[in-house]
């Protein structure tokens, strides 16, 4: 793993959830998605909630997606409260805040949401709550669920936001991806309703617009330090199941990476 006491404070920070993503779609599309996975596999872990708000709230709380393994001492996290009274490991970076967003902030780091799902939209007071964690955050119609081409205006937007802030910066840009949340059936033509198939045909389109985002990072003075991950599944029929915000494996499951840009 990474040694975020060295990340901190030298990297810029970049953190994409790829809603709903599951993790065996996800493994499915490995060879497919170079941005994402040019540099390894999928990790497969398991999320602390079930549908978006649940999730975000542990994930900006330091809790990201916990590895799938019963073996607890590999369990290192990334992010930790100072001060708790829990031995925490040398790498892990330690936040004197309530969250990590404005843990980042009170180093110097600028903190910026570009939403995509509902939660995110900032249209009634729920979905401000998530975006207010965030020194600046962005939505516009067009990041959402029902627009095919959410992702290329979401990336348009971030990438149009890092040429006004000076490359020398710090950033913490987050990311909600909502092209993998349904509907997604409109991936694949001719398809009537979402499926694994239609989400994993969104996985594609999705890492093939991340490509001009992770460029852009590049080009700045830091090097980029990136997460990504999905904050939950999604049931298509599975025992029963539909949707998420239930407890099921294929909701609980998740992939997960961490690599540097
Ligand atoms: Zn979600």
């Amino acid at each position: 793993m990474f040694n975020m006491n060295e990340i901190v404070g030298s990297h810029d920070i970049l953190m994409i959830t790829l809603d709903t993503l599951r993790y065996d779609a996800a493994v499915m599309e490995e060879a497919n998605c170079p941005n994402l996975c040019g540099g390894g596999p999928w990790e497969k872990r398991h999320t602390p909630g079930s549908f978006t708000y649940a999730a975000h709230h542990a994930f900006f709380g330091g809790f990201l997606p916990t590895p799938a393994t019963t073996h607890k001492s590999e369990h290192v996290r990334l992010f930790h409260s100072k001060n708790t009274g829990f031995n925490v490991h040398p790498y892990t970076w330690q936040f004197d805040s309530t969250d990590i967003v404005s843990g980042l902030q009170a180093e110097g780091y600028r903190t910026i949401c570009i939403g995509g799902v509902i939660f995110f939209t900032k249209k009634v007071p729920l979905a401000r709550v998530l975006p207010g964690y965030f020194q600046e955050s962005y939505w516009r119609m067009n990041f959402g669920v029902t627009n095919p081409r959410s992702t290329e205006h979401q990336v348009n937007h971030a990438i149009k936001l890092l040429h006004n802030y000076e490359k020398t910066e710090r950033l913490f840009l987050f990311m909600n991806i909502s092209a993998i949340h349904g509907p997604n059936h409109y991936f694949v033509p001719g398809a009537k309703k979402d499926s694994v198939e239609t989400q994993r045909a969104a996985l594609r389109y999705v890492d093939g617009e991340l490509g001009r985002l992770f460029q852009a990072f590049r080009e700045r003075e830091r090097p980029v330090f990136c997460m990504a991950f999905s904050d939950h599944g999604t049931a298509f029929g599975e025992d029963g199941y539909n949707g998420h915000r239930l407890a099921h494996e294929v909701v609980w499951n998740v992939p997960y990476r961490e690599f540097i840009l």
